[in-house]
């Protein structure tokens, strides 16, 4: 933890007896400690509080003023007289409380190195080793200017007072390349701080890190405590979600279409990848330029999308945009969590998509450089011979209306209620009860899907059409019973 006064603050740890705080979730960021009884360590020429016994007086929601660290200056108070050795301890009383400002780790007394809050980090100080989860990590990105050109990549790292870039380049990016993962924890010291240049630097950070030949990564595997962990948006969840969202999700790639060049001109290449999670949702995501062009993938591989943004195009789908970023197949619970999950129901499971318009992801796209007109559909025959496929622009002009002269026009029909039966069902006065022919399935209730014929049209004229239970349901945004429910209510039926 870190503890301070206000002024100043310090690292500290606290006694494993004084765990059941951090666990019962008493001891949070920026509450407010008395230490009744503690002590002083050195770990590695640093001094380190050790406290054995404590209170929590009080949460807080904000910081106690502006604290600098212990080690700028030292103390601005008296020291406490207190032993040095680690195993005898003084009472000591003190007066004030101290917050805690962060809360890093709950016991172990040794073994962290010690740790520099990323917001501590600046051109000054020079022994600093930062414990931060990785939140971000660029490709490999040439660059070229007057003074020649190379190669370079880089992160964000993040810990509980913010993130700040770091860059790699040339012979440090081959040699931190693979070492550094997204969404990693680990301990990073040593590379020049610099002033951040802000028009590439969004972290909010004034300053930012070049990692040099003295840089060291070490991978930090109690990353429990870390902020950034890969917090996700289930698909079944996305409904939630508005237009321009962004979010992460994770989900296995099921499907995906080759790369084109779209006809119209200046267009980007794109490219379209349906994911699959165990909320049984699919989801399609678009990819563009070079990333739609480079994305190569076999084995229906789990797929972790940060920063992705929201689309509404028929229900709910995901673009890959300019800062998002994606790992395949990371090592994340949740990913590992998800293949078991797909590769033993996923592959005949019958997934629903976000989007919603047709029966499956995969043939829900509408191609609107081959839109038609309804004179045209009829006039070169479309669908008369073989069943086709075709895209129209249409306002719906009539719906049947739920009133006394109507009630022979069907909206819906009292349908079974077994798995993928969906025939109609009788009515039987004998036993009350409705029952199937197909499957033989009994029920006191029917589920009513939308039957329908709805006029649609487009500038050229008009046509009907048949509107089944997934079309009526986006269309009136209700399920059919509440139409029959309706027709119940006025006396129709
Ligand atoms: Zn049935």
């Amino acid at each position: 933890v870190m503890l301070s006064d206000g002024q100043r603050f310090t690292q500290a740890m606290l006694a494993s007896q004084n765990n059941h705080f951090a666990i019962d979730g008493y001891l949070t960021k920026n509450c407010i400690i008395k230490a009744t009884r503690f002590s002083r360590s050195k770990v590695q020429d640093k001094t380190i509080i050790i406290i054995l016994a404590m209170d929590v007086v009080k949460q807080e929601k904000e910081r106690l003023g502006m604290p600098q660290s212990i080690l700028d200056e030292g103390p601005t108070f008296a020291q406490p007289a207190t032993p040095t050795s680690t195993k005898t301890s003084t009472i000591n009383k003190i007066s004030a409380g101290a917050a805690t400002k962060s809360f890093t780790k709950a016991s172990g007394l040794k073994g962290e190195p010690t740790i520099t809050p990323i917001n501590q980090l600046s051109p000054y100080r020079n022994q600093w080793t930062v414990k931060a989860r990785i939140t971000k990590k660029s490709d490999v990105r040439k660059w070229s200017n007057e003074r020649g050109s190379g190669y370079l990549f880089n992160c964000t790292m993040t810990d509980e007072t913010g993130s700040i870039k770091a860059t790699a380049f040339m012979e440090q990016c081959d040699r931190l390349l693979k070492e550094i993962e997204e969404g990693k924890v680990y301990y990073i010291s040593k590379g020049k701080i610099l002033p951040a240049k802000k028009i590439y630097n969004t972290t909010g950070c004034d300053y930012e890190i070049t990692f040099n030949e003295s840089t060291n990564v070490e991978l930090c595997n109690d990353d429990s405590n870390m902020p950034g962990g890969f917090s996700y948006t289930v698909l079944a969840n996305l409904g939630d979600l508005s237009k321009d969202d962004t979010c992460n999700a994770i989900g296995v790639v099921r499907s995906r279409w080759r790369t084109w060049n779209n006809h119209e001109e200046n267009s980007a290449p794109h490219a379209h990848i349906i994911i699959v999670d165990h909320s049984g949702f699919s989801c399609k995501v678009t990819l563009w330029g070079k990333v739609a062009e480079d994305f190569d993938v076999k084995d229906q591989p789990v797929i972790a999308l940060r920063h992705v943004k929201v689309g509404d195009y028929h229900g709910r789908d995901l673009n890959f945009q300019g800062d998002s970023s994606m790992t395949l197949n990371p090592d994340l619970k949740e990913a590992h969590f998800l293949r078991g999950w797909y590769d033993a129901n996923g592959l005949t499971y019958k997934f629903q998509p976000c989007q919603g318009a047709s029966g499956s992801g995969e043939s829900g796209l509408v191609n609107h450089s081959q839109l038609m007109t309804l004179e045209e559909v009829k006039s070169k025959n479309i669908g008369i011979k073989t069943t086709s496929y075709f895209t129209v622009k249409l306002r719906v002009k009539a719906t049947p209306r739920i009133k006394e002269e109507n009630r022979h026009m069907p909206i819906s029909y009292p349908a079974c209620r077994s798995e993928d039966c969906v025939k109609g069902l009788s009515y039987d006065d004998s036993d009350r009860k409705w029952h199937c022919a197909k499957c033989s399935g009994c029920f006191d209730a029917p589920e009513y899907r939308y039957l329908m014929r709805i006029s649609l049209g487009d500038h050229m004229g008009s046509a009907w059409f048949n509107i089944y239970d997934n079309v009526g349901k986006l269309l009136f945004e209700k399920k059919a019973e509440v139409l029959e429910q309706m027709k119940v209510w006025l006396g129709i039926s």
